[in-house]
């Protein structure tokens, strides 16, 4: 089999120095596992942290190992019961062609009728992330005047649907005027393209009365223009800050005071927390695509030598919709 290799730490945004693709040798299969042949890898923007030597929710990518991510593929052999050649499993060993796992850490796909990609996109963690981040983290309701960051990403591009299928107001930011495009075509009832104005005179311009809840993918100066037009009692749910991911230096806030005055209430998350309500999500989301209500988009890259590039496409914002490598 094949697998990428993180090399050295990036500064910065990572360069193809810092990754190598390498022949690995599968270990053979013990009782209770299964070898997986890849059909789908997902790039995410989190993975830029694991790169890092730091302690965080995850643990760092190790120098010359295989490296990790969210998978789907198909089960080539088996010797764990319940588990059976042919089955589509989601799983964590991505970054690779081939696989061998315990069992117990990877899932079958759940029985609904779409295509299997859309486990790593609207009906995975990126779907999950968006449900839970806007209506739980963020309490969003109807009538909410909602504003999300990166809204042409993967969870951006859901949390724009989720909340306009709810009754809310949307306002979505995005690069450029594609982009904005495609936002507008999810439904979003105002879009600003944050590389043709800066983001605070355009949220100013896109929010007259303010807003509710701001859905936090980007950080820095889209969080700063969120502070400034918090409406009374205003949720912040702190899902990422993209914008600095590649950066030394922490971002600073003008308008951060306003928290104060506003009462506004913060809450970061990471979406492993919510994974005993997964049965409420699948049934929710599988609800909204079926209905029509939620469209799945991707971008995707061919073949398992692409990865790096797809990943690093990330913060260019080459993609609409999901990131993926098909292989
Ligand atoms: P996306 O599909 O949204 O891809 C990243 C997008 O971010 C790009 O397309 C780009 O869009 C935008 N972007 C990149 N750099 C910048 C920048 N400097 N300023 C503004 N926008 C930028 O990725 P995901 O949907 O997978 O992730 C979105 C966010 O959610 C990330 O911050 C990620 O870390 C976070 N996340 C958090 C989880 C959690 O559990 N807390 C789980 C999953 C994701 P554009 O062209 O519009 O700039």
């Amino acid at each position: 089999a094949r697998a990428w290799h993180l090399t050295s730490r990036p500064q910065g945004l990572p360069t193809n120095e810092n990754f190598a693709l390498k022949e690995i040798d599968l270990p053979p299969l013990g009782p209770g596992m299964v070898r997986i042949r890849n059909q789908w890898l997902s790039v995410d923007p989190y993975m830029r942290g694991r790169m890092n030597d730091v302690k965080s929710y995850v643990p760092p990518f190790q120098i010359d190992q295989p490296m990790e991510g969210g998978a789907v593929g198909e089960v080539v052999e088996s010797t764990a019961a319940g588990f059976s050649p042919g089955d589509r499993v989601l799983h964590m060993a991505g970054w690779r062609d081939e696989a061998v796992v315990d069992a117990r850490t990877a899932n079958k796909l759940p029985p609904l009728q779409v295509e299997p990609h859309l486990f790593l996109g609207n009906l995975g963690v990126t779907g999950a992330t968006a449900y839970f981040g806007l209506l739980d983290v963020g309490q969003a309701k109807a009538g909410d005047i909602v504003f999300v960051s990166a809204a042409a990403g993967a969870v951006g591009s859901a949390v724009v649907q989720i909340a306009k299928a709810k009754g809310m107001t949307v306002i979505g930011s995005a690069g450029g005027e594609e982009k904005c495009e495609f936002v507008r075509s999810l439904g979003a009832d105002q879009v600003v393209d944050y590389k043709a104005q800066p983001i605070l005179k355009g949220l100013a311009a896109a929010a007259p009365e303010g807003i509710d809840v701001y859905f936090d993918n980007v950080g820095g100066d889209h969080l700063d223009a969120a502070f400034a037009l918090a409406r009374m009692r205003a949720r912040f749910a702190i899902c990422g800050m993209i914008e600095g991911y590649n950066k030394a230096e922490p971002a600073s806030f003008r308008f951060i005071m306003r928290v104060i005055a506003m009462r506004i209430r913060m809450q970061g998350f990471i979406v492993f927390d919510f994974q005993s309500r997964m049965d409420e999500f699948y049934r929710e989301m599988g609800q909204l695509i079926a209905s029509g209500q939620l469209q799945s988009r991707e971008t995707v890259h061919e073949g398992l030598e692409s990865m790096p590039d797809a990943f690093r496409g990330l913060f260019s914002g080459e993609n609409v919709g999901k990131m993926l490598v098909r292989i």
